[in-house]
């Protein structure tokens, strides 16, 4: 009887393996198709005219570069829905107002929306409070399109591959003060993934992007993302000589 019961759970066990599996390839498989209708839709619309090439795959997101029919350049921002990325994405909306109605976070299909939605609302927030980023165009689904940053279709280097004098960092270091500044106190944002790899360096400045986890400032855990994001900071521009201040100092200069 015991061998019975033994094997009956494993085939209850795989059961419910097959039934994880099966739920996600179909996830996948829906969504593919959602971003496929998505997309059919903008080139009807003439905001996409062509797609051509990648810019990123990443983790999180792959990003594209695209043109509409005027030809302005835009990059398109497509979220993963693997369930482990979100399982990370949960502390960044949880505990912030403008996202009390969201109850289905452990959806993929509406947490990708959500996280797109928050990006966008975001990159809105930094354009409001006048810190440079990519314009978003819109948002919709699980992809966002926002302005592209770069020169004769290439993208923008990120601030850690970027070839910087002295003189030059001590100017960016600045720069990044007064960004972290604006976007607590002119956006009421933190970042909370800002480093050297979200930055992009753009006609001698600092571009700030993804923007997807930033928080209000008054999400409960903002004051810890914010002192990581000042740790980031300090120990990227440590090796330049730009004589960087405290941490406590630059968290207190935020924050006052
Ligand atoms: P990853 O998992 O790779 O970190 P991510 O979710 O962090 O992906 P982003 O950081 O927003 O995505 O974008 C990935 C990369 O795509 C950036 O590092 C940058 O090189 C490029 N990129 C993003 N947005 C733009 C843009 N508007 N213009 C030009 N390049 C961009
Ligand atoms: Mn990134």
């Amino acid at each position: 009887a015991n061998v019975l019961i033994e094997s009956d759970k494993r085939v209850d066990k795989d059961r419910i393996r097959m039934k994880d599996k099966s739920d996600h390839a179909t996830t996948e498989n829906v969504l593919d198709s959602r971003i496929k209708n998505k997309l059919h839709k903008l080139f009807e619309k003439g905001i996409l005219a062509e797609i051509n090439g990648c810019i990123s795959t990443g983790k999180e997101a792959n990003v594209y570069y695209a043109k509409s029919k005027n030809k302005a350049e835009i990059a398109i921002k497509i979220y993963r829905t693997s369930i482990l990325t979100f399982k990370n994405r949960e502390k960044y909306i949880r505990g912030e107002y403008r996202f009390d109605h969201v109850h289905s976070l452990s959806n993929p299909r509406k947490m990708v929306k959500v996280w797109a939605e928050k990006e966008f609302s975001n990159l809105k927030r930094l354009e409001q409070g006048g810190v440079r980023a990519p314009r978003p165009i819109l948002s919709g689904g699980h992809l966002l399109l926002m302005e592209f940053l770069g020169s004769d279709g290439w993208a923008a280097p990120k601030l850690k591959d970027a070839v910087l004098t002295d003189s030059k960092s001590r100017i960016l270091y600045r720069e990044c003060i007064e960004i972290m500044w604006k976007m607590y106190n002119k956006c009421r944002l933190v970042h909370a993934d800002l480093s050297e790899y979200n930055m992009l360096y753009h006609n001698g400045s600092i571009i700030v992007i993804d923007v997807s986890q930033a928080v209000d400032r008054d999400h409960c855990n903002a004051m810890e993302f914010l002192r990581n994001d000042c740790n980031n900071i300090t120990a990227f521009f440590k090796k330049y000589d730009v004589g960087v201040m405290s941490l406590q100092a630059l968290f207190d200069f935020i924050t006052d």
